[in-house]
């Protein structure tokens, strides 16, 4: 048995918090009434769902009327880019413009549009992994239906110039979408102080349920409509709304704009030690940038390791942490967020993300430090790939 159990990988997914677990416990139990129904059991989940709605839109300076829930993240990001180029595919504008480093909720529904014959524009990043705005200006064109950059991304926390991005497109008149799943909760947002037209969010990143998610779109916006179906969601999105998971998140975000700030002050402090302890072992680099970095992101590359093997050691020693985002572990490709900015598919291997979140202790920090250096060296011992790169170093 391991001494202690250290989650580090929060950007994957967190635990719902004991709050939000409270305030949705009412509505798995006595308050299972379909909104849609008009009786009062019914009129009272109706009332859940635009508290909740209420809840979610304050957190990030929206008029409630803007936000729809989703069944998760990825299907925020799938419905405002299939909504918006459907719909602009009519007028003529079939031209997506997106980042190398998107998540593949976002990369892969650009593949699938490409197959029905959208014409798809990947801009790349600089070696911190940023966007350069001059970039998504250059590649609008006329038929430019839509730009989605990341808010944040999930590997490396590197945070893009969101409000310089939605102001060129503002006045290049194009939509611009930004998949905020990371930065929700984390990192203050107002979606109108940013200018964006839609922005994705995650339930399950912050503390509310998997299972869960919601979509801002604008007023004034118009996308097509991704599940036909009944009338939920102001015709929008159908399907019998989740109306636990709907209070969790309107109760999770709540609290995530309420403590803000001295969460943020805790988990930056916490990652920069994590950092400075780790980035003295021999040949390793901090991928991303320090600046415009998610506060619990950490990323590092270790030279002749394994990501594979690393993670199991730290698993073997209580430590979940992981080598890529979650969706692409078990797949033996590098990241690649990691080839984007420039790393070597070898390094790109041997590297690992830790993700703190207010839930972790000073304590986990210390575990880290005192179990992390020892298996790297154990596990470089082991390693061919060390053993070359020593003798190059000879
Ligand atoms: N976008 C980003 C940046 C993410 O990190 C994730 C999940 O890891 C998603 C989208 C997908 O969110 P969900 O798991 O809610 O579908």
């Amino acid at each position: 048995m391991p001494e202690r159990f250290v989650y580090a990988d929060n950007a994957a997914t967190t635990q719902i918090s004991d709050r939000v677990l409270e305030a949705m416990m009412p509505w798995l139990k006595e308050g299972y009434g379909n909104p849609s129904s008009i009786y009062a059991l019914g009129r009272k989940s109706k009332i859940a769902i635009e508290t909740a709605r209420e809840k979610v839109a304050a957190a990030i300076g929206a008029d409630p009327s803007e936000i729809y829930f989703t069944g998760c993240g990825s299907e925020a990001d799938n419905w405002a880019i299939k909504g918006a180029l459907s719909r602009l595919a009519k007028k003529g504008k079939n031209h997506f413009i997106t980042s190398e480093i998107e998540h593949h909720a976002v990369l892969h529904t650009a593949n699938a549009l490409k197959k029905n014959g959208a014409e798809i524009t990947l801009v790349g990043v600089d070696e911190g992994g940023r966007v350069s705005p001059a970039d998504v200006e250059a590649a609008i064109r006329p038929e430019t239906a839509l730009v989605s950059i990341m808010f944040a991304n999930n590997e490396i926390g590197t945070i893009q110039p969101i409000a310089e991005i939605a102001k060129i497109c503002k006045e290049k008149k194009v939509l611009f979408h930004t998949d905020a799943v990371q930065a929700v909760g984390t990192v203050p947002i107002n979606v109108k102080e940013l200018g964006v037209d839609m922005l994705s969010l995650s339930g399950h990143k912050l503390h509310a349920p998997k299972g869960i998610g919601a979509l801002y779109i604008r007023k004034g916006v118009f996308i097509d409509v991704f599940m036909d179906g009944g009338g939920q969601e102001r015709s929008k999105r159908a399907g019998t709304e989740n109306v636990a998971g709907i209070v969790g998140l309107g109760e999770a975000m709540e609290y995530a704009a309420a403590t803000m700030e001295e969460r943020t002050a805790k988990v930056l402090a916490m990652r920069e030690r994590l950092i400075d302890g780790i980035i003295g072992i021999k040949r390793c680099r901090l991928n991303g940038c320090r600046d415009h970095r998610l506060p619990g992101n950490v990323n590092i590359s270790f030279e002749g390791i394994e990501g594979e093997s690393l993670l199991l050691m730290l698993d073997m020693n209580g430590i979940a942490a992981s080598s890529g985002s979650a969706c692409t572990s078990g797949s033996l490709d590098p990241s690649h967020v990691l080839l984007a900015i420039g790393l070597p598919a070898e390094i790109a291997h041997g590297s690992l993300r830790l993700s703190l979140n207010d839930y972790n202790t000073e304590e986990d920090v210390d575990y880290i430090l005192e179990k992390l250096p020892p298996i790297i060296e154990r596990l470089r011992m082991m390693s061919p790939l060390w053993e070359k790169i020593i003798k190059e170093e000879q």
